[in-house]
């Protein structure tokens, strides 16, 4: 494949940089792949693994020249960090993010550039329960879709460029306005997220009472279901207070249909359990 930037600098050096950078340097679609992260370990470690082309001790320094800039932190950081490189940003140069919340980012970033950058907010819908910048690998992207929020007036070029950056490391593109991505990530990610990690508080609480080995001889279904409890707890703290608004009317809406489901169970209604199993079974095979 041929180089679409000559320059791309990642900021924040974890799961989701990382894997960018293994692609951008695998498929050859980047001149210089350079990194900054704000903590000094995380530098160390992707410098020892070789990350990046260049690793950075600060972001001014790295955002110097680059083609395209990646904010790759936690979303609540995010606004700090475009207020730090704002100044120091190559006119006509792309700022995207990947953060998984899109609206409060676009409100977070958007306010800090300069009218001659371009700002394109973005997603990879993908993603695993580890973090860190030992966690990145190159196929992350494979296949998955990666969701991006233009602005209206986003300039063609561009937005064709970083189509093509995104595609190359495997991804398919989808656009949505900020607010339909956020609710749409509330159901699909953002509430089943919430879900595992009470399961596993509520199998805890089971575990102290009883002093069974709730966990240890849990049945697969446990298990797969909550796999992703073990994702980062900052990167979800953040999706929750960031996306508050369309999480509680997800979590109602779930809420409602659970406390139809346990007065059905409450009442013996096996028909009414049925009918709800049937229906939502052939909806969910539907849906892959
Ligand atoms: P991660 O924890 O693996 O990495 C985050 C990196 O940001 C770390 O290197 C950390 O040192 C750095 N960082 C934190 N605050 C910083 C700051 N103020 N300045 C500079 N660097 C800073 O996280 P990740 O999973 O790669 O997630 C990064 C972003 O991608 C988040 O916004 C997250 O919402 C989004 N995302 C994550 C997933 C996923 O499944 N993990 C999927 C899609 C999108």
């Amino acid at each position: 494949m041929s180089v679409i930037y000559d320059r791309v600098v990642l900021i924040g050096l974890g799961l989701i940089a990382g894997s960018m950078a293994h692609a951008m340097r695998a498929f050859g679609l980047a001149g210089h792949v350079a990194g900054y992260a704000r903590s000094a370990e995380t530098r160390d470690t992707a410098r020892r693994i070789g990350m990046c082309d260049s690793i950075h001790d600060s972001a001014a320094e790295a955002v110097a020249g680059a083609d395209l800039i990646v904010l790759a932190v936690p979303v609540s950081a995010m606004g700090e960090v475009a207020a730090q490189i704002a100044p120091h940003l190559k006119p006509g140069a792309t700022v995207t993010d990947v953060g998984s919340v899109k609206q409060s980012v676009v409100q977070s970033v958007g306010p800090h550039l300069p009218p001659n950058v371009h700002f394109i907010p973005g997603h990879p819908l993908a993603g695993t329960e580890h973090s860190g910048p030992l966690s990145g690998f190159a196929s992350l992207f494979q296949n998955r879709w990666w969701l991006l929020t233009p602005p209206e007036g986003t300039d063609q070029q561009a937005l064709a460029r970083l189509r093509d950056l995104i595609r190359g490391m495997g991804a398919n593109i989808e656009d949505m306005e900020p607010g339909h991505h956020d609710l749409v990530l509330a159901v699909t990610s953002h509430v089943p997220h919430l879900i595992a990690y009470t399961m596993v508080g509520v199998a805890d609480h089971l575990r102290r009472v009883t002093e069974s080995e709730v966990i240890q001889y849990s049945a697969a279904g446990f298990r797969d279901f909550t796999r992703i409890a073990a994702s980062d707890p900052i990167m979800w703290r953040d999706v929750f207070m960031e996306n508050s608004e369309a999480t509680l009317d997800i979590l109602g809406r779930f809420t409602e249909e659970l406390f139809v489901l346990q007065r059905a169970i409450r009442m013996g209604d096996g028909p009414q359990l049925h009918e709800y199993f049937t229906r939502t079974r052939a909806i969910r095979r539907s849906i892959i």
